[in-house]
This record gives structure tokens, sequence and C-alpha cells, in this order.
């Protein structure tokens, strides 16, 4: 792919998980009690915890054989794809690494500029000040 497509491509990608964040419905179809959040962040955060994953998990594996589960999956997967959850997923994943990088980046950079330490011994005039 050319250099310039995979800008397009890219920049598709940003605006349209941009669109969806604006519509996303704030709430998981998936947990018990249908939890509600206050906004695209808090929803991330939950959907990344282990609590909802492992509630995934378990509805996944009983979808086979329990017809309620599989139409919890089927519902929620819906969402998923429709509202580009996964794009806001990478964003704030790509937006957590950055945010590491330049924090090593000036820590990095901080090092390099501290003065050398100065051993104190060093200063003393001759061996005999040593105690
Ligand atoms: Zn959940």
């Amino acid at each position: 792919m050319a250099p310039s497509a995979k800008k397009d491509l890219a920049a598709a990608k940003k605006t349209s998980a941009a669109n969806a964040s604006s519509v996303v419905p704030l709430l998981c179809t998936l947990c018990e009690h249908e939890p509600v959040f206050t906004d695209t962040s808090h929803l991330l955060t939950h959907i990344s915890s282990k609590g909802h994953l492992a509630h995934r998990q378990k509805l996944e594996l009983r979808s086979r054989r329990d017809p309620e589960s599989q139409r919890l999956i089927t519902i929620y997967e819906a969402w998923y794809a429709r509202y580009g959850v996964r794009e806001l997923l990478e964003e704030r994943q790509l937006a957590k690494d950055q945010a590491e990088e330049a924090e090593l980046q000036g820590r990095k950079a901080l090092k390099r500029t501290r003065k050398p330490k100065v051993c104190f011994l060093s200063l003393l005039t001759s061996p005999s000040d040593v105690c």
C-alpha cells in the first residue's frame, strides 16, 4: 500500500472512531445489571476490566449450549462493531503508549543534563584527612 493510502486509511479510521465515540451508547449490554457509564473513558475502562473480560469469557464458553448467553454475546458484538469500540480502545492504548514514551524520553533527557555527582573524598586535600 502506498504511504498516502495508509495515511488516508488512518485518517478515515480516526474520523470514524471520533464519530463513533460521540454517539456510542454508554452502557455494557453484556454484564449483569447493564451498567451505565458517565463518559466514553469510563466505558472503555470497564470494557478493559478483569470483571468484564471474565464475564465475557464465561458467556462465550456457555454460548454453545445456552441460547441466552449466545444472544447476549451477539448483541454485545454487534454493539462493539457498530460503534467502533475496538478503534476507540486502540486510540486510547496509542495515547497511553505515547505518554509512556514521552515520560521515558523526559527522564532520559533529565539524566543527561544532571551534573555529575561530586565525591566528597575527592575534595579532601590529603589521605590523612580521611578518618
Ligand atoms: Zn461489561
